[in-house]
């Protein structure tokens, strides 16, 4: 166990390996318990597939997440020598790229996994470039599946060079990349380096998880609580619930619920079914806060300290990222927005510039309309109240997922707010 922490995501195109590559470091990292893989193995055999005990051990868990009613989002953990790991935005999860922008936890650090026999595929692109655009810090990338190319050094190398050239596009520094040549399935420079690739000296991917930078401390920005739920309990009264993105929570102290408007003092805190006198960032918490009913407030406000109250957007500023559009987007689109545990439509108020992606530069000024793959500034006007924070103060609270014909069109982060 460590002291350090750091959320780690597993990116990259479906069947490409990212659920094996999770159960592949769970088992060597001795965070499934040996009694579980033993089973998975007797069931795999039995059914005459030696070997395949991980895609069980997958199974299995992919099973108890959907068994855990629990208020904790979906995660899995792991320790290495240097750093205590978790698994943010499950993958295979269907809102998995929604999670990536809003998910509760963002991912410090991510494994981008590239199925050596597949190359770059269309979500192998996505990520990466949302990744780029919500500020991952590092990637490694898993060049996975090496045993079905036979191990051979020239795929590897194209695939890296493919990879390269994508980072390139979006402007990932490729000196903060570590590519690996990895069999998520047969075990290959894992937890060990491989006699099947003989031809590589670098790290392996439990040394390269150890060597990522630690994660930026959490700001020292005050509380905000986004709430998830709120509950009637009795002997308590109203419970919402939630999770700390930023600051402490005490009891006694004086809250605000934003854009509900109302607020009171804390009276008690519940972490894990125990009362606790405070709560930190990461902290999953139901509380009680005096004279507030059920009806007061509602999932989607944001609890922070009354005299630091979340800010409420009359309008805001954003940089937008459009990923998947079948036409062009122009001013007055209104779509859903994601951010936190709110879902508001909001207007695209005016397309304000248009920029290069490759330079970062101004393209264009007031264009008239923008399409997938463009990044820009837009003023945007929330129908209904919305707490949002810029990203630059509080990037907990400060990004959103746009949402349309139940999928992910544009990803952005929070430049500016104007408050009511
Ligand atoms: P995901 O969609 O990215 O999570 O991919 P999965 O982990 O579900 O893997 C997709 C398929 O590829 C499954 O049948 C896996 O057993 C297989 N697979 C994953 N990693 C490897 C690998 O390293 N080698 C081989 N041969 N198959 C793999």
């Amino acid at each position: 166990m460590s002291e350090r922490h750091q959320n780690l995501a597993i990116i990259g195109h479906v069947d490409h390996g990212k659920s094996t590559l999770v159960g592949r470091l769970l088992y060597e990292t001795g965070s499934v318990p040996e009694h579980v893989i033993e089973q998975h193995r007797e069931e795999a055999e039995e059914k005459g597939k030696g070997g395949f005990e991980f895609a069980y051990v997958m199974d299995n868990l992919a099973e108890e997440r959907e068994r855990g009613v629990t208020i904790d989002i979906a995660h899995q953990e792991f320790s290495t020598d240097e750093y205590d790991f978790t698994i943010v935005d499950c993958p295979g999860h269907r809102d998995f790229v929604k999670n990536m922008i809003t998910g509760a936890s963002q991912a410090d650090n991510a494994v981008l996994v590239v199925a050596a026999d597949d190359g770059v595929a269309p979500q192998t692109q996505e990520h990466v470039f949302l990744a780029r655009t919500l500020g991952i810090d590092e990637l490694i990338i898993g060049i996975n599946k090496m045993d079905v190319v036979d191990y051979k050094e020239d795929t590897y190398d194209d695939v890296v060079e493919e990879v390269t050239q994508l980072l390139k596009q979006v402007q990932f520094n490729t000196d903060d990349a570590s590519f690996i040549p990895i069999s998520a399935f047969e075990g290959d420079n894992i937890a060990e380096a491989s006699d099947n690739t003989s031809w590589y000296d670098g790290e392996i991917l439990l040394e390269a998880l150890n060597d990522l930078p630690e994660p930026e401390p959490p700001t020292d920005a005050s509380l905000r609580l986004p709430i998830q739920d709120v509950y009637t309990i009795s002997g308590i009264g109203t419970v919402p619930v939630g999770r700390i993105e930023t600051g402490v929570m005490n009891i006694g102290d004086n809250v605000s619920f934003q854009p509900s408007d109302v607020g009171g003092e804390v009276k008690t805190i519940e972490m894990h079914h125990e009362e606790v006198p405070k709560a930190e960032p990461g902290d999953n918490v139901g509380f009680n806060v005096r004279g507030i009913g059920k009806d007061d407030i509602r999932r989607g406000d944001v609890c922070g300290p009354a005299d630091d109250p979340p800010k409420v957007a009359e309008t805001f500023q954003a940089q937008i990222v459009v990923m998947q559009h079948p036409s062009v987007i122009t001013a007055g689109y209104t779509p859903v927005f994601h951010a936190h545990t709110s879902q508001v439509a909001c207007t695209i108020e005016s397309i304000d510039k248009k920029m290069d992606p490759a330079s970062g530069e101004v393209a264009e000024e007031n264009p008239d309309f923008i399409q997938s793959g463009d990044a820009a500034v837009v003023t945007i006007r929330p129908q209904k109240p919305l707490s949002i924070e810029p990203s630059s103060e509080i990037p907990e609270l400060g990004s959103f997922a746009i949402r349309d014909m139940g999928q992910t069109i544009a990803a952005g982060k929070v430049l500016s707010v104007d408050e009511k």
